[in-house]
């Protein structure tokens, strides 16, 4: 059984991508990324610092928007069309959630589909339902790095998705069902109407969980052999110095006696998402500045 380490997936390809910002460099360009904050949860600010932190320690430049939680939509929206105009930025991320008062959906559709590196306006979903992508997001597509880097190939094996969000299991159906690489799996997508979920998930050669509910899945609803991918990061409460633990969508002792592979949470998929971020910025990079790079 192997414990896949998304750590040290990601640092390798962080180091790949340190060779992409340093080409691009020296051909004149500086990647940039533009983090906008305007949310109610106070773990945003976290994550944005997080996604800001990962982004310097490879040269990646950063640019810093907050918005107070109740200025107009309109503010947020025309702080988008400067970033959108501004040539000197290359990738702009709306930290979600956004307050109730701003539709979100419009705040995904104002962003340059070119400068959307979280992969989430229409025309990007569009381009990778349609088979030719530009950018992938974030989770799905560390997601099958992971896979690649643990020497899964997902070709006619069969892959269950737990949940079908727009940012995680929807865009992973996708990507696995797809005739490309990294993809050719017989797909199934499991979501909270499905019934009988377990009779599902018995049939998973690769499970991937992300529904955000802890433990959901037990050894006893995986058969021997399956590949587990546990997306979930949700906190429980426990006696330790937090009050907290984070624990995933799988339940981790359990199944780690019925499967072939599985990674860890933390440890596992969390490292994967925050690299791709960095992947996708230097992949806008690139096309923008039409500068040549071969990405890892
Ligand atoms: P979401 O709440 O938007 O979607 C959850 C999905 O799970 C829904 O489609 C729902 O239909 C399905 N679901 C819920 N209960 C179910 C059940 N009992 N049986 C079957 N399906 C069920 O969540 P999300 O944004 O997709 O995130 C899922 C989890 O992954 C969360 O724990 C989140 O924190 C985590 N997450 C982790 C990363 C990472 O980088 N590791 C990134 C994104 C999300």
């Amino acid at each position: 059984m192997t414990v896949i380490d998304g750590e040290a997936v990601a640092a390798e390809l962080r180091s790949e991508l340190q060779s992409r910002v340093d080409e691009l460099a020296d051909a004149g360009e500086r990647p940039t990324l533009a983090t906008v904050l305007m949310s109610p949860d106070p773990a945003s600010e976290t994550y944005v610092e997080m996604k800001q932190q990962d982004c310097e320690e490879l040269g990646i430049v950063t640019r810093d928007v907050e918005l107070p939680t109740d200025a107009p939509g309109e503010e947020l929206f025309t702080a988008i069309d400067e970033l959108n105009a501004d040539p000197e930025v290359d990738g702009v991320l709306v930290q979600a959630p956004v307050p109730d008062h701003v539709d979100y959906r419009r705040v995904v559709e104002r962003i340059d589909p070119l400068k959307d590196v979280d992969a989430f306006h229409p025309e990007n979903v569009g381009r990778l339902v349609a088979g030719y992508p530009r950018y992938k997001p974030c989770t799905p597509h560390g997601i099958q790095r992971l896979l690649a880097a643990a020497e899964v190939d997902p070709a006619g094996k069969h892959a269950v998705v737990v949940g079908r969000s727009r940012i995680v299991g929807r865009p992973m159906a996708n990507l696995l069902v797809q005739k490309a690489a990294g993809g050719n799996a017989t797909t199934t997508v499991c979501h909270s109407r499905t019934e009988d979920l377990a009779s599902q998930t018995r049939q998973a050669d690769i499970l991937v969980a992300a529904a955000g509910v802890p433990e959901l899945i037990d050894g006893a609803m995986l058969s021997p052999g399956v590949v587990v991918i546990d997306v979930g990061i949700n906190r429980v409460e426990a006696d330790t110095e937090k009050g907290y633990e984070l624990v995933g969508d799988v339940e981790f002792e359990s199944a780690r006696e019925t499967a072939s592979a599985i990674t860890p949470v933390p440890g596992g998929v969390g490292p994967m998402t925050r690299a791709m971020l960095l992947y996708n910025t230097v992949k806008a990079t690139a096309l923008q500045a039409d500068v040549e790079i071969e990405l890892p």
